[in-house]
């Protein structure tokens, strides 16, 4: 079988990979292929992702990296050029109930204004003059238990204005795909790559399990949960542990609206995230608990999809604590999803390694699904050396490989 080539080769087709390749395309970067396993794309953490788009980090770095994103969901049919996108962002506000003090909300307030972007405080009238339905107690609840406990109150609350979600993480991957195709990026679905081939100390090419073999002088890794399997292929040795992990979202149907409906809510005293689904049909309800993002997955390729009774009893008490005229009616779900965490500081790797011509794009945590818009734009910055209008301004090496773990407030998914 004859060898093919490519200038730059993308091992996975999940949001990471997908928004690499179509960056790379709006540069003309070349012969662009991307290989992705699967029957189609967005198969793994992406697929089962809540889509958050919000802006409070830690960094400032990070905060720039998901406000480029943000601006892209925003205007997803424009970015993509699709006339009929399946995507498209919801963009009702993020809502912050660290249980924080005056000081320290407007500080976070200050920080998002600084990149540019809208966020206000809110006295507690003026959250519940906005979302009724939502309680402003901000004790903690017994997560596992849910016994009744007399409220405590705080003040002030953080409100991103232009925060969200995306209505559709699958969909946004599919359009990629057929955006990145139009444009010329040679996507190939059901092409597992079984090995890489290197030469004196770099990177010239793959083998993928039907018996074919790409040549290309430049290959990323973006495959998800699987990216510890090509970086032992590759040969790199880092320090980063990057575990796959399995991680659990409720579906809670709401039988009539809440007045005023919801933002997106990150909720301390409750442990949990929550955000409307399905057009208000459901709420989805996820965990910011450290101690929920720990379940290590052996081999990503078989791991329980549905979410355990436990976590959904947990994630319910939280819900309803927090909205407590929701009625204890209508249908349950859930299910788990996987993604990959970078244990020394929840932020991922992102361009060249030792082997030359190979890059790292992993161990994007809960966070990939915002930042990869600007992933994709720094990593073809990286790849193509060149830097055009309109492109995220940050450091390289913010994420090397070489960095040093970056100090985070919370060693979880609030990063
Ligand atoms: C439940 C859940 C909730 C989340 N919520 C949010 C959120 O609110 N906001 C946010 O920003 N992020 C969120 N995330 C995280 C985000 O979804 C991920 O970080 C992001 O989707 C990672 O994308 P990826 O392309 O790196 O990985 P993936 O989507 O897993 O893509 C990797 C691809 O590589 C392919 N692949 C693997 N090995 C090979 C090989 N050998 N050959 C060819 N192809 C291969 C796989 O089949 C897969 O399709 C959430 C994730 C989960 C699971």
């Amino acid at each position: 079988m004859a060898t093919e080539t490519a200038d730059i080769l993308i091992i996975g087709g999940g949001l990471i990979g997908l928004s690499t390749a179509y960056e790379l395309a709006r540069r003309q970067a070349g012969r662009i292929v991307v290989l992705e396993k699967g029957s189609g794309v967005g198969q793994g953490s992406t697929g089962s992702s809540s889509a958050c788009l919000r802006l409070r980090y830690s960094h400032l770095d990070t905060m720039r990296m998901a406000l480029y994103g943000q601006n892209r969901y925003r205007d997803w049919a424009d970015y993509t050029g699709l006339e009929s996108a399946r995507a498209s962002m919801e963009q009702i506000g993020v809502l912050w109930m660290l249980g924080e003090d005056a000081a320290a909300v407007t500080a976070e307030r200050d920080r998002i204004r600084s990149i540019g972007a809208p966020a206000q405080v809110l006295t507690r009238d003026e959250l519940t003059g906005r979302f009724p339905s939502l309680s402003t107690c901000s004790t903690s609840i017994d997560f596992a238990e849910g016994t009744e406990h007399e409220c405590g109150q705080t003040e002030t609350f953080l409100f991103e204005d232009d925060g969200g979600y995306c209505t559709d993480p699958a969909g946004a991957a599919q359009d990629l795909l057929d955006a990145c195709r139009r444009d010329g990026v040679d996507v190939r679905l059901t092409s597992r790559v079984s090995a890489l081939r290197t030469q004196g100390g770099r990177v010239i090419g793959v083998d993928l399990a039907s018996g074919e073999s790409i040549d290309a002088p430049q290959i990323v890794n973006a495959a998800g949960p699987w990216c510890n399997e090509l970086n032992r292929m590759a040969g790199i040795e880092h320090k980063w542990d990057l575990i796959p992990t399995r991680i659990q979202v409720m579906l809670r149907a709401t039988i009539n609206p809440l007045p005023g409906g919801l933002p997106m809510v990150a909720d301390a005293a409750g442990g949990i995230y929550f955000r409307p689904e399905s057009r208000g049909q459901q709420i989805l309800v996820g965990s910011i608990r450290p101690e929920d993002e720990q379940e290590t997955i052996a081999n990503p390729d078989v791991y329980k999809a549905s979410i355990d009774e436990e976590s959904k009893a947990g994630l319910l008490h939280g819900l309803h604590h927090r909205i407590p005229s929701l009625e204890y009616r209508g249908q349950v779900t859930g299910i788990a999803g996987m993604y990959t965490m970078t244990e020394q500081d929840v932020h991922p790797i992102l361009g060249p390694t030792h082997l030359d011509g190979f890059h790292v794009s992993n161990g994007y945590s809960g966070h990939g699904f915002k930042l990869g818009p600007a992933v994709g734009n720094l990593l073809a910055q990286i790849l193509t050396d060149s830097v055009i209008e309109g492109d995220v301004d940050i450091a390289h090496d913010f994420l090397s490989i070489d960095r040093d773990s970056l100090a985070v407030r919370e060693k979880s998914v609030l990063a």
